[in-house]
């Protein structure tokens, strides 16, 4: 076996260039399907090779195969950043390699993640009332709110969202044999809830920051129509809930804390690394009727109660100390700064955008993703799409909106500067004009 204090030295060696050049990388793969996967062996190896031995198959093998969203120029879906506290955490994490199955299995762990979440319930501003607990990603988080809502209220079979809300709902809807009924939006993209029927659902999906354009449902209205019906409300804010740190930006989270469960993703817009999601709830007692089942062999003597009373799985990895380390080294004031600069470069793309003749804004920003789109067919936004990402020096992503083609640059990545977002400016206008 190899020197793990040497190869350990190797690799975080090799993710500090990896982070130092990765600017210079083309940020989506340019590689054919299969090719990656035809260049390794068809068979693992009979006797042990050194660790190096990964990491140069890593340089000259799956480099051309990486999409690279530590990228300073993804702005594609919505960007994300792997920041280094949360990276040396994921070592750590993987090295203490806990298991948080029961309490007593690890109560750093447990008490960590109860901890980490209530901090962040601080610093988005919600209330006192709200636990929470960690999963892997929003769509388990939806899925398991929508299971307490379903526990909750067994006769209604009907699941709510907007005609923009992301897939998960549908996901969940469709895993629990559940009907879903989407409600359609406003000239804003916002759920309208004259149109939204709640008697006979177990529970309404309301979105802050919809994945398309960001659009944010009328929370406080939907509030009222849950609450007259008795149904349970779920407020998806899984991107631009990390907003909400930012004290100025609270007017878009209004009614938030009227929800039976919200959903935020520290591993979108808050320098955690995949995965992290958190899901808060004012009802956790139903969480654990929906949840909990302690058989014979993990019975313990203490009383605490178990994360994985609340939730799908058993054993939970350490996410709790990637989050802890990510608050703790960029802090409240860190962390706002980097959403603020996130929302000036959007709002300078934008004016770019807006002033340049030929082009259009599709949608309100509300953050940091700007719809736009080029006049002309659909086909050619589509075919500038390509041309800009086939250059590699940055990737975007598109959506629909009313039925048109628009593209989108999500800002979001904690290395991205205003040089980079002009040089997508300037990426874009040079495909547009070589079309
Ligand atoms: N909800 C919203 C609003 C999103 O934008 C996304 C992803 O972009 C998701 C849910 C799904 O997130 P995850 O990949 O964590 O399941």
């Amino acid at each position: 076996m190899s020197d793990f204090r040497e190869d350990g030295a190797l690799a975080v060696d090799w993710v500090a260039s990896y982070l130092e050049r990765v600017g210079e990388l083309p940020v989506l793969s340019q590689v054919e399907p299969g090719q990656i996967r035809a260049a390794l062996p068809e068979s693992p190896p009979d006797e042990p090779e050194p660790f190096s031995a990964v990491l140069a198959d890593l340089d000259s093998v799956l480099m051309p195969g990486l999409t690279h969203w530590q990228s300073p120029r993804f702005f594609a879906y919505f960007a994300t950043t792997a920041s280094e506290p949360g990276v040396l955490a994921e070592l750590v994490i993987a090295g203490l390699n806990q298991v948080g199955i029961l309490w007593r299995t690890s109560p750093a762990l447990q008490e960590l993640e109860e901890l980490t979440v209530d901090w962040l319930r601080q610093l988005v501003g919600l209330p006192d009332g709200f636990t929470g607990h960690i999963e892997d990603t929003a769509s388990t988080g939806v899925l398991a709110a929508v299971i307490a809502a379903r526990t909750r209220l067994p006769d209604r079979r009907v699941l709510v969202c907007s005609e923009y809300a992301h897939s998960v709902g549908e996901k969940a809807a469709r895993l629990l044999g559940l009907e879903l009924r989407k409600v359609p939006t406003d000239d804003e993209f916002r759920m309208r809830p004259d149109l939204l029927g709640a008697d006979d659902a177990c529970a309404v999906v309301a979105t802050i920051g919809t994945t398309g354009m960001t659009s944010v449902d009328p929370v406080p209205e939907i509030a009222d129509r849950c609450a007259e019906n008795a149904t349970w409300l779920h407020v998806d804010a899984a991107y631009a809930g990390s907003a909400a740190i930012c004290p100025e930006l609270r007017h878009h989270f209004a009614g938030w804390e009227r929800a039976d469960s919200i959903g935020v993703n520290p591993h979108k817009w808050l320098g955690v690394p995949m995965d992290c999601s958190v899901l808060w709830t004012s009802r956790e007692e139903e969480f654990r009727r929906a949840f909990s089942l302690v058989p014979e062999f993990l019975r313990s003597p203490d009383d605490a109660v178990n994360l994985s009373e609340l939730s799908i799985p058993l054993g939970r990895r350490f996410r709790a100390l990637k989050l802890w380390a990510v608050l703790r080294c960029y802090g409240r004031a860190g962390l706002q700064e980097l959403i603020r600069d996130h929302l000036r470069l959007a709002a300078l793309f934008e004016s770019w955008v807006r002033d340049e003749p030929g082009w259009e804004v599709s949608a309100a920003r509300h953050f940091s993703l700007v719809c736009f789109r080029r006049q002309g067919s659909d086909e050619d936004n589509e075919r500038l799409l390509e041309s800009v990402n086939a250059s590699g020096e940055m990737f975007l992503s598109h959506t629909r909106l009313d039925d048109r083609y628009v593209l989108r640059l999500a800002i979001g990545n904690f290395r991205t500067t205003e040089d980079d977002v002009r040089l997508a400016w300037d990426v874009l206008r040079r495909e547009a004009a070589a079309l």
